[in-house]
């Protein structure tokens, strides 16, 4: 059954290697990842993945515009039922297009879901994982980018009263059963 309510969004939030993507398909709804779509897009060899790709390289952010455009596309062709945001919004600027995108499509924010796990474990777990931009300087720059630019939705979401802080550590299963009752 799906977790997520109809019309709904809810966003994950939390340092790489904290499991967002993995929480997105446990809670149901439409999953919606700005990292795997981007991936895609670099797999199917199109511009946007050729422009995408030197960033993620870096473990940079890719410019606002190409993921906003993105979303937009994807919640577009959505329907009524909910979606769980992996990866998106990673700075306050995509926060607000987000909230524009949203009362244009007549959806809702329902929360934004923190998904709490310390640093020295985000290492850990990403050495383990062997994606191409998992490599360690890549992985320190993607945390250092996470508390410079994502890190700062925290407060944004809970001026909104949307803010669930979920503790991140524990098996998949353990996580997926607090993100569950945090949006209930
Ligand atoms: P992820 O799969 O969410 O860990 O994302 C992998 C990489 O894709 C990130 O390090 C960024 O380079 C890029 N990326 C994913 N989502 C976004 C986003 N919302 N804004 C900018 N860059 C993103």
């Amino acid at each position: 059954m799906d977790d997520v309510p109809m019309g709904s969004v809810i966003v994950l939030l939390g340092p790489p290697g904290s499991g967002k993507g993995t929480q997105a398909e446990r809670l149901g709804g439409e999953a919606f990842s700005s990292g795997a779509l981007l991936r895609e897009a670099i797999a199917d060899g199109t511009e946007l993945g050729r422009r995408a790709s030197e960033y993620m390289q870096r473990g940079e952010l890719v410019p606002d515009e190409v993921v906003v455009g993105l979303i937009r596309d994807a919640l577009g062709k959505m329907g009524d039922r909910g979606v769980v945001l992996d990866g998106f919004p990673r700075n306050v600027a995509q926060a607000e297009a987000l909230e524009d995108v949203l009362a244009e499509q007549g959806r809702g924010l329902g929360a934004a879901v923190l998904i709490d796990i310390p640093d020295d474990e985000v290492v850990d777990r990403i050495s383990r994982r062997g994606r191409d931009d998992d490599d360690p300087s890549t992985v320190r720059n993607r945390l250092r980018v996470y508390h410079r630019e994502t890190e700062p939705l925290i407060d944004f979401y809970e001026d909104r009263g949307a803010l669930r802080r979920v503790d991140g550590t524990g098996t998949p299963d353990d996580v997926a059963e607090r993100v569950r009752a945090s949006v209930a």
